[in-house]
């Protein structure tokens, strides 16, 4: 069986390119094709089913894949910092008290970072994703110069959504006055940068915005017909300065200012009350989660995981990878199971949640709450050709099993990921990014982080006595 939109295309039409394999559509049905086939046009899904039929239907001249191939839609992360933690990778130590991470470490690199370290980082942080199978990214809002991001993911062929710095704290990195920040975000938004990169309004959020500055970059995404983002509540101490401020916690103060809405996406809302959780409902934002910085951090999402009671009321919500000093990995797969496994074992009931739902939350359901469903996030007709094929040959990949969605939340990661596609262009083939030279790229990075290093003025050290090498 074709789609049923198959009709919007001529009979006949010639597909670019095929994609064979058992087809994880995502679609409303969440039907699962074995040896299944998309077709691509241009950067188009025109056609999805059973492999026969697709191949009858739209000749093409390039067909790659088998049935032994696993299809899915391109994964969605929805809060990852593209500048700034990629040159000092896993390099801040895990037992720092809350916020001398980004006070001392941080903040002091981001300062420091050069508009060639921004490309830079970004396009190896881009390339890991792609070669985890993520195609489409949220910057969380810490570019300093979103030109040379921009160029990165055209390079390495990433959909990328790009932040800038927003803050109207009294010293900081980009910090300033509430115009300033906000002519900023306006001139990103009036950018065109190509068909793979758009921009978000981003602002670092937590206490570190004036009343003023959440309005004015509120009504500036709504009048964009975009959204805006920001850090919130991954800890208490957001709790305890709004208290301090405002009388009121951050949720109800932001909602009673009207920033809270649909076009809101918050990034973390851990630590919410009753009456804030209802008002993340009632408003319909968003909230990424992004489950590993919070252990990583020590953070205390296993308290209440109010992100599961959000799920179960219907709230919208989309997974994160963070940065590469909370969460480290930039892989979709191993936060879908991290999620899931915590949903799980915070209710002490496995059946509340499950690798299904930690996929959809991966794909369709983030690019739902991402306001992005109807370009990505399923293999539909008419949509975006943004895919994945895992390999299964493997040994991670049992030859048993009725359920892929099962072998490939719980027993997989972006290792298996062979191939990625986005947009319909082969990005990721035989494991490789095709338009980074990584080899080059990482042996530069190598260099820039010790001059990065010094000029921040921040000391990465082992925990543990290590010998230098001997001469
Ligand atoms: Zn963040």
């Amino acid at each position: 069986m074709l789609d049923d939109r198959r009709s919007d295309n001529p009979d006949g039409s010639r597909a670019e390119h095929i994609v064979r394999g058992t087809i994880i559509t995502m679609d409303p049905e969440r039907r699962i094709i074995d040896d299944g086939a998309v077709a691509l046009a241009g950067d188009q899904i025109i056609g999805v089913g059973p492999a026969s039929e697709i191949l009858t239907s739209f000749p093409s001249s390039i067909v790659t894949g088998s049935a032994a191939d696993l299809v899915v839609p391109g994964y969605i992360n929805g809060h990852q910092h593209l500048t700034g933690d990629r040159l000092i990778q896993s390099s801040i130590p895990d037992n720092l008290a809350p916020g001398e991470s980004i006070f001392s470490w941080v903040v002091p690199v981001h300062a420091a970072h050069t508009p060639d370290n921004d490309e830079l980082s970004a396009s190896l942080t881009l390339a890991e994703s792609l070669v985890n199978g993520v195609t489409s990214t949220f910057e969380a809002g810490t570019v300093a110069h979103p030109e040379r991001v921009a160029a990165a993911a055209q390079q390495v062929g990433a959909r990328v959504t790009i932040g800038t710095w927003g803050w109207d704290v009294d010293d900081g990195p980009f910090a300033g006055p509430v115009d300033e920040v906000i002519d900023r975000q306006r001139q990103l938004l009036n950018q065109e940068y190509g068909p793979l990169v758009s921009s978000w309004v981003a602002l670092i959020g937590h206490d570190l915005m004036s009343d003023e500055l959440a309005v004015a970059a509120s009504d500036l995404a709504k009048s964009y017909d975009t959204k805006l983002t920001f850090h919130i509540s991954p800890t208490t101490s957001d709790v305890e300065s709004y208290l301090a401020r405002t009388g009121k916690r951050p949720l109800v103060h932001l909602d009673e200012l009207g920033v809270l809405g649909p076009h809101t996406v918050l990034a973390h809302a851990v630590h919410l009350d009753d009456d804030e959780a209802q008002r993340v409902l009632a408003s319909q934002a968003s909230v990424v989660s992004c489950p590993w910085a919070y252990l990583r951090l020590g953070q205390g999402i296993t308290r209440e995981f109010r992100h599961l009671q959000l799920w179960q009321a219907a709230g919208r919500l989309a997974l994160g990878c963070d940065s590469e000093n909370a969460g480290d990995s930039v892989d979709g797969l191993r936060v879908a199971a991290l999620f899931t496994g915590l949903a799980k074992d915070c209710s002490v009931d496995p059946t509340v949640f499950g690798a299904h739902e930690g996929l959809e939350l991966l794909t369709i359901k983030g690019a739902e709450a991402l306001g992005v469903a109807d370009q990505v996030g399923s293999i539909e007709v008419g949509k975006q050709a943004d895919l994945v094929v895992h390999d299964r040959t493997g040994v991670s990949w049992p030859p048993l099993g009725r359920d892929p969605v099962l072998q490939l939340v719980w027993g997989n990661d972006g290792r298996s990921v062979r191939d990625v596609l986005v947009a319909g262009r082969v990005v990721v083939r035989h494991g490789k990014v095709l338009g980074l030279d990584l080899e080059a790229a990482t042996a530069a990075a190598a260099e820039a982080s010790e001059k990065l290093i010094a000029r921040a003025d921040i000391e990465p050290t082992s925990c543990w006595p290590t010998l230098p090498p001997q001469a």
